[in-house]
């Protein structure tokens, strides 16, 4: 038996908690604000089910029972709901609902109303349509009370609805079980759904629905609500539309719902002023970012304050845009992975499991590997898109398409083998969906043309992400206000052979001739603004296919091995070469360049690098010198390394997520668990900006958590100096800080 509190349920815990239970959990557990309650877990319903002896005598009276015959059901369904109603629960199991509500109830400082709502352990899952068991009972104040309608939750598992879809889906009735949510109720004085996207588009179009008192009145259909259209895209409303609220459903001093007439000037009265709905928006943004589909929202608004009190995926969507892109409904799934690189391409499939089979590979094909290399760059930019078997958000063909503007999805673990050469395929790179067969696209150029006419200024300054000097004209193109990670060990592992191997061949100087051509393209692409090289990072296992790689050690976890910085201080003529090749650039006059070191765990790392930079002959006063904070260790450190006189740091976000929560990123096994916003991520994040900031050092991210908007929106409240994203995601990314930038002064203001 147990009672959980919302904060300590998550998404996981469908099991014990239910869907609505886990749901609220996870909400909570994300900074939206949902009422706080608790969950009597589905083990107490069994315990009750077992003590009182109602499992056997419910399993008798189920058993042989005709479903179709619609009368012997609700007979049926009637004599277990009454024998379940009447039965005596346990002592233990009351005291501790009694003791949960009175804590409830302390918290508040008197006794407060309770919704109470049964939660179904497997029925309600995104998955099924079925919403019959969906017991609620409103306003309910009391110990006694409580009690009583938690018992009766516990029998709507046995409502003649949900006992015929156990039998049509051939749910066994002894397995089923049931959770209670009992959750403060909130005093509406306005209340309603709305969809975060729209419902049947899918477009960014956030749909509020409003009327007043509780959302009982809408949700059964009493009222014509309000109706309110939010275009997310163009961040303003497009729609109002005041509809006649003739009742309200509310709590009378008793605390009984009941409905009451409204007078015909407040039933035409608006609802929703701007504020509260772009409020509501922001909550809707959260919400769909978190669980990465659009969401029907329930919510609720108390004294001015706004309460999420239930979201749900929505399910009706059936055709669906993509950046100005329409698919056609109705297509056939093939696979499905992670959309990896937004747009839509579609082609001839060409199967490739290695680089000396790219010239399949023609203008306009499907790329379907196992996983790209830097040798398939050339094939990949001949794709209309890209499908691989594995990798994840971070991997090469993530990174490669999103910068070279194909579209991918990553992942799907058998694209090799069920897509065959010659199939023709529609690959949509931001919900990761394969379809069969060349659907139709119909072109929308609205979004691009509200984005080319407005340019945000931000005080946070939103740079882009590159890892191939290819991508640098588009990257450029976003408007971006610099570099804030050139990662060139793309660059690196595109040439003929291993870096060691062009040292080891004599050939030093032709090592550094390519370093320094293809950085020149990002530096002078961007010029005068700012690009981060950063210094190689290369990690054995990634590098061994190289010519030359085969002396790469073999090293049981890469990750935690021979690389980033601790590597080339090792290798010191490697990182010499590295040097020359920036140096050559700022001898030629670009003043633009940063050198920020990857790996960073200790203060002798950045002091040797900095020697090497000055033996080199390159004045660090020309360049700026900074360092990825991507280890807890650099993190921890922070206060000994700034006094090391580094200009920035720059968040690397996937590596410090793994390091910190132990989860390897590779590592499809545990990436459930793997979380940017794990509170001991955000914890050492703050703590770096903070003493970043006490000691005048620019602070950045690059990790690929610098993409997400929930993410950025909490770095610009902490006061990040930049953000530097992928060159898909620097638009949204800029419109995030401006709003957020914005929400500060205007709550500043609000608080002088
Ligand atoms: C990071 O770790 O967040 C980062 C940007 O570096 P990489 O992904 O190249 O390891
Ligand atoms: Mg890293």
């Amino acid at each position: 038996m147990g009672i959980l509190w919302l904060n300590e349920i998550g998404k996981d815990d469908i099991p014990l908690a239910g869907g609505k239970g886990a749901n609220l959990g996870e909400l909570l557990n994300n900074e939206i604000p949902v009422p706080n309650g608790f969950v009597v877990d589905s083990r107490t319903f069994f315990e009750f089910m077992e003590v009182t002896g109602l499992r056997y005598q419910v399993g008798d009276m189920l058993r042989g029972l005709n479903v179709e015959d619609t009368d012997e059901l609700n007979r049926v369904s009637s004599r277990i709901r009454e024998a379940i109603e009447s039965a005596e629960i346990p002592e233990e199991v009351q005291k501790e609902i009694i003791n949960a509500y009175r804590k409830l109830c302390d918290e508040e400082g008197e006794e407060v109303f309770v919704a109470v709502r049964s939660s179904a352990t497997a029925e309600d899952l995104p998955d099924a349509s079925f919403a019959g068991q969906q017991e609620t009972y409103l306003n309910v104040k009391g110990e006694k009370e409580v009690v009583e309608k938690v018992r009766k939750c516990w029998s709507s598992l046995y409502t003649p609805r949900a006992i015929y879809y156990r039998v049509q889906h051939g749910f066994r009735h002894e397995d089923v079980s049931i959770a209670v949510v009992v959750q403060k109720m909130v005093n509406s004085e306005k209340s309603g759904v709305m969809f975060t996207s729209h419902p049947v588009t899918g477009e960014k179009l956030c749909i509020i629905e409003a009327a007043f008192g509780l959302g009982e009145a809408i949700v059964s259909g009493a009222v014509s609500p309000d109706t309110y259209v939010y275009d997310r895209v163009a961040k303003k409303l497009v729609e109002v539309n005041i509809g006649e609220k003739k009742i309200m459903i509310t709590k009378n001093e008793k605390g009984e719902t009941v409905t009451v007439d409204l007078p015909p000037e407040k039933a035409k009265e608006r609802v929703l002023s701007d504020g509260e709905i772009e409020e509501l928006v922001k909550f809707a943004e959260l919400i769909e970012n978190h669980y990465s589909s659009p969401q029907d929202v329930e919510w609720s608004i108390e004294r001015g304050k706004v309460y999420i009190l239930q979201s749900r995926p929505i399910t009706t969507i059936k055709e669906r845009k993509v950046e100005g892109e329409k698919l056609k409904e109705g297509q056939k799934v093939l696979l499905k992975g992670l959309g990896a690189s937004p747009g839509i391409g579609s082609g001839k499939v060409k199967v490739i499991f290695n680089e000396k089979e790219i010239n399949k590979v023609e203008e306009g094909d499907v790329l379907v590997t196992t996983m790209t290399t830097p040798d398939m760059v050339p094939a990949m930019k001949r794709a209309s898109a890209i499908v691989t078997d594995e990798g994840g958000m971070t991997c090469h063909a993530a990174i490669v398409s999103r910068e070279l503007g194909v579209p991918a999805v990553v992942g799907t673990k058998e694209a090799t083998r069920i897509l065959k050469d010659g199939m023709q395929i529609t690959v949509d790179g931001e919900k990761g969906i394969i379809y069969e067969g060349i659907v139709e696209i119909e072109r929308e150029e609205k979004r691009e043309e509200v984005f080319a006419k407005s340019k945000i200024i931000t005080a946070t300054e939103v740079k882009v992400n590159i890892s191939i000097p290819d991508g640098a004209k588009r990257a450029y193109e976003t408007g971006a206000d610099g570099v804030g990670l050139f990662r060139i060990e793309h660059m690196v592992l595109g040439l003929p052979k291993h870096p060691m191997k062009y040292i080891r061949d004599g050939e030093i100087e032709e090592y550094i001739q390519k370093l320094y051509e293809g950085m020149k393209v990002v530096v002078d692409t961007f010029y005068p603004k700012p690009v981060w090289i950063r210094t190689l990072d290369a990690p054995t296992d990634e590098f061994r296919a190289m010519e030359g790689g085969e002396n790469e050690p073999i090293e049981a976890n890469p990750m935690l091995g021979f690389r980033g910085i601790r590597r080339d201080l090792i290798e010191d003529i490697h990182f010499r070469a590295e040097i020359r090749a920036i140096k050559r650039l700022v001898d030629e006059g670009y003043t633009n360049i940063g050198i920020m070191l990857p790996m960073v765990t200790n203060v002798e790392e950045v002091r040797k690098a900095r020697r090497i930079i000055e033996e080199e002959g390159l004045p660090i006063t020309k360049i700026e010198f900074g360092i990825m904070v991507e280890t807890p260790a650099s993190a921890l450190i922070i206060e000994d390394l700034v006094k090391e006189g580094i200009d920035f740091i720059s968040f690397g976000t996937n590596d410090l997520t793994q390091y910190t929560i132990a989860v390897d990123r590779n590592n499809e096994n545990v990436a459930f668990l793997y979380d940017e916003t794990h509170p001991a991520v955000m914890r050492l994040i703050e703590h770096v900006i903070k003493v970043c900031r006490e000691n005048g050092v620019k602070t950045s991210i690059c990790g690929q958590a610098g993409s997400y908007p929930h993410v950025v929106e909490k770095l610009v409240k902490l006061g990040i100096d930049s953000v530097s994203a992928n060159p898909d995601a620097v638009e949204t990314v800029r419109e995030i800080i401006a709003r957020t930038e914005k929400r500060i002064l205007l709550d500043r203001m609000r608080e002088d």
